[in-house]
């Protein structure tokens, strides 16, 4: 599970509250060597005004030393008259020096200049950019230069799309955005979305959402009310496995006729193939619990489960689709708990006997009771009545 998913977890309060989410969409604003180079510039003159300011800090006396102090800002505008980028970025990059300074001495290093200067980002807030949405898509304005918007086309990916969609169908809010070169050149932005949602304590509700996650399938998902089972939602992972497959041996192919270029363009198709799939696995998991909810959505904890190099299904991106599912969780304000993944495709959900003969491939017969079911189902009714876990 993602850092961030896990920190917003352990904030739930008890009862239902309202919480702001923010999360970061990563915009891909491509490249053109002209308008790259206006953000490069960009980044170095902001980079610059952040050092200097790191620089003139320590001269200030502390209880000054607050971002909106005039002072920072009629320093920084003195100094870089010339400057190409706006006023307000200029502000920005005061702003960035002073709370790194803040953010230093909270955690205990006083007296030490923090590290300005060396970073490869332009921080831009609300006034500085501007999303529209139009008849070819969505459009990113960078106006962080006087007088000279940048107009950028979004390349939108399944991720971006989403947050694009709340903030203009009215649901999100933005916040600050960061600008980036990438190595090959390409602009990105790092747009902070932010929306509120209703969250719960996980142990204040009865139906858990079990989450399996297979070879023979990409997600099984049970709903699991004590004994009960309110739905289950299965995708099989015989396409998805396939077409990996293919294109992992064209990438062998490519890479004997020593064609590098080929390989990274086919290395290229299978992350973007991959991401897709779990993005829609993720979401369908997602849309699932929502249906069921208050819930609390159930997964393995698969720590060192996946370190087993001999492992055929090492390659499978088990920890992927989790770290998705419970970013996309946290969306929707659902809680997201781990359980100790012991026996749960082995034993029989009905009777609790756990034998390994009991399973079969995608096949789960009990020879104690009788109960028959897909073997990704049991094992997701399973991990759904795991929780609370008793073994962890
Ligand atoms: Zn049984």
């Amino acid at each position: 599970m993602s850092k961030a998913a896990q920190s917003s977890l352990t904030k739930f309060a008890a009862g239902t509250t309202t919480e702001e989410v923010v999360q970061t969409a990563v915009l891909d604003l491509g490249t053109s060597n002209q308008k790259t180079e206006l953000v490069r510039d960009g980044i170095e003159e902001f980079q610059a005004m952040a050092s200097y300011i790191g620089d003139m800090v320590p001269s200030i006396p502390e209880p000054e030393r607050y971002p909106y102090n005039n002072v920072f800002y009629q320093l920084v505008t003195g100094e870089f008259e010339d400057r190409a980028v706006k006023a307000s970025v200029a502000q920005n990059a005061a702003h960035h020096a002073v709370d790194m300074f803040t953010s230093h001495a909270q955690r205990g290093d006083h007296g030490d200049r923090p590290d300005l200067g060396n970073g490869s980002f332009l921080k831009l807030t609300n006034q500085d950019f501007e999303l529209v949405e139009n008849d070819t898509g969505y459009g990113f304005k960078a106006s962080f230069i006087r007088y000279n918007p940048i107009w950028f086309h979004v390349n939108t990916t399944p991720h971006s799309r989403e947050y694009l969609e709340r903030v203009f169908d009215g649901d999100a809010d933005t916040g600050s955005c960061v600008l980036h070169v990438t190595d090959d050149g390409d602009v990105r932005a790092h747009l902070a979305v932010k929306w509120p949602v209703e969250v719960y304590e996980p142990h204040d509700v009865s139906t858990h959402v079990g989450v399996d996650i297979g070879e023979n399938v990409l997600y099984a998902a049970a709903a699991v009310s004590g004994d009960g089972v309110a739905g289950v939602k299965m995708e099989s992972g015989r396409e998805f496995r396939h077409h990996r497959e293919q294109l992992q041996q064209k990438r062998y192919r490519l890479s004997e006729k020593g064609d590098l270029r080929g390989v990274k363009a086919c290395r290229g198709d299978i992350e973007r193939y991959t991401d897709h799939v779990l993005h829609t696995a993720s979401k369908e998991v997602v849309e699932f619990a929502r249906d069921h909810t208050p819930c609390v959505i159930v997964l393995e904890d698969l720590t060192g489960y996946r370190e087993t190099a001999d492992d055929p299904i090492h390659d499978w991106p088990f920890a992927d689709l989790q770290t998705k599912i419970a970013y996309k969780a946290t969306a929707e304000g659902i809680p997201v708990e781990l359980i100790n993944p012991r026996n749960t495709s082995i034993r029989c959900r009905k009777c609790g006997q756990a034998t390994p003969e009991f399973r079969d491939g995608a096949d789960f017969k009990c020879r104690r009771c009788g109960y028959e079911v897909h073997a990704d189902v049991n094992a997701a009714i399973n991990i759904g009545q795991a929780y609370p876990d008793q073994n962890q």
